[in-house]
């Protein structure tokens, strides 16, 4: 089995991967927040061209400005509109799969939580985890 596995909501873009995620986060942009139509994003960092997808053609890109101002390239299934994973052009190397597509989700274990400045009011975050105003860096 797979260590990474998921797929869009309607099965026409799948994904899997061998290889450990670099980093689990949170995100509460307000450009995650749009795509996905709630309140953050779970992203699981991957190595760049780590993942084998299936169903390449259905895949959609938005290119968009993040709100720190670097281009986001955000994929997404044209067929269902599911947020698959996103590339920052300010963090190289790494593709944020957005994680509430994966099959197994029972590990997610977020250490980092970024763009608190815009997250929801009423959230509330584990003092035990980091929190970021911004980016992570
Ligand atoms: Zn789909
Ligand atoms: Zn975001």
């Amino acid at each position: 089995m797979p260590k990474i596995a998921g797929t869009c909501l309607c099965g026409s873009v799948k994904y899997s991967s061998d290889v450990e995620p670099v980093m689990t986060a949170v995100c509460h942009c307000k450009s995650c927040q749009r795509q996905t139509g709630t309140a953050f994003s779970i992203v699981v960092g991957m190595p760049e061209a780590s993942l084998e997808v299936d169903g390449q053609e259905n895949i959609g890109e938005f290119l968009g400005t993040g709100d720190s101002g670097g281009k986001v390239h955000r994929n997404f299934c044209r067929n269902c509109g599911s947020p698959l994973w996103s590339t920052c052009e300010s963090i190289s190397g790494v593709e944020f799969i957005k994680a509430g597509t994966l099959d197994d989700t029972s590990w997610l274990d977020p250490t980092a939580h970024v763009w608190c400045e815009t997250m929801q009011p009423w959230v509330d975050i584990s003092e035990s985890v980091e929190k970021h105003s911004r980016n992570l860096s």
